[in-house]
């Protein structure tokens, strides 16, 4: 839907945005249909979005030949949605971050517009649950690409960026003015695109704990962090991967969490 249309549409149904929710509604044609053809779908694929709002992508995703989830926040919204002739998808009511009853495993692709104020919090869910997902296209704020694409040993560099780079190949793919959506963002945004790699099988909730858990204590030695686990295994581990005793989280590639994990959970 362009800008004319979403205003309609917002009048029509007596929707104003909410800002506690994160809304603002993309209105471009061309940088939707860039999002859609970015995520690189295929016939029969299974799709999950988050926070779909008022359809901007749900739309055109729903003529698509594929198994559509959507999962919306707010009630009003995904009444709307369901009434929608235009709408082809499963629309579940629910705080994403609170959704247990879904089958995560089961998505090929995960797209959506990411309401900013939980950004981090939905990755790191999608990155512990659909850990067999190809693709995953994400609208973020620009400033928060350097924290999701973060080099060790700078400041940026934490869970999310560990994450991210188990899970995959990271690209920016397009700047997003905030003159492109309803009401306007203050900041600009940014679409991303992760494409899985074979490290993202290490993935599941108990890495994802284990990562945040390795950077409680950024500024200290990372074994301050690992407390909780014994003594003797993280030594174990400390011998067998070649750490330095007094090494920090905040120094080790994406890879070495994978490898401290296997070495004391496993
Ligand atoms: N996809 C739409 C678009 O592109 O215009 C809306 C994007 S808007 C930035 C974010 C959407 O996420 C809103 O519809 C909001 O209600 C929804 N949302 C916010 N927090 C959510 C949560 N925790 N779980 C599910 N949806 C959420």
């Amino acid at each position: 839907m362009d800008r004319e249309t979403t205003n309609k549409y917002l009048k029509t149904h007596g929707i104003l945005p909410e800002s506690r929710f994160g809304q603002n509604f993309l209105c471009d044609e061309d940088i939707i249909a860039s999002i859609v053809e970015i995520a690189g779908i295929r016939k029969g694929d299974r799709v999950l979005e988050i926070g779909p709002g008022i359809g901007a992508l749900t739309r055109p995703l729903s003529a698509m030949e594929i198994d559509l989830t959507s999962v919306e926040i707010d009630k009003r919204l995904s009444e709307i949605l369901r009434e929608d002739p235009d709408i082809n998808a499963q629309v579940i009511d629910s705080d994403f971050l609170k959704l247990t009853d879904y089958n995560p495993e089961a998505f090929d692709i995960v797209i959506s517009n990411l309401p900013y104020y939980v950004m981090t919090d939905i990755m790191k869910k999608l990155f512990a649950e659909c850990i067999n997902a190809r693709k995953m296209v994400f609208m973020v704020e620009e400033e928060a690409t350097a924290r999701i694409d973060a080099s060790p040993k700078t400041k940026q560099y934490g869970p999310l960026a560990v994450l991210t780079a188990v899970y995959g190949v990271y690209s920016e793919e397009l700047t997003v003015q905030g003159s492109c959506f309803i009401p306007a963002p203050r900041t600009t945004s940014a679409v991303i695109s992760l494409t899985r790699s074979e490290d993202a099988k290490a993935l599941n909730k108990e890495f994802v704990r284990f990562v945040d858990t390795c950077f409680s204590m950024r500024r200290k030695k990372l074994t301050n962090s690992l407390k909780a686990y014994p003594k003797e295994i993280v030594e174990g581990a400390y011998s067998k991967l070649g750490l330095d005793p007094n090494v920090r989280a905040e120094e080790l590639a994406p890879e070495v969490f994978i490898s401290l994990y296997d070495a004391i959970i496993n």
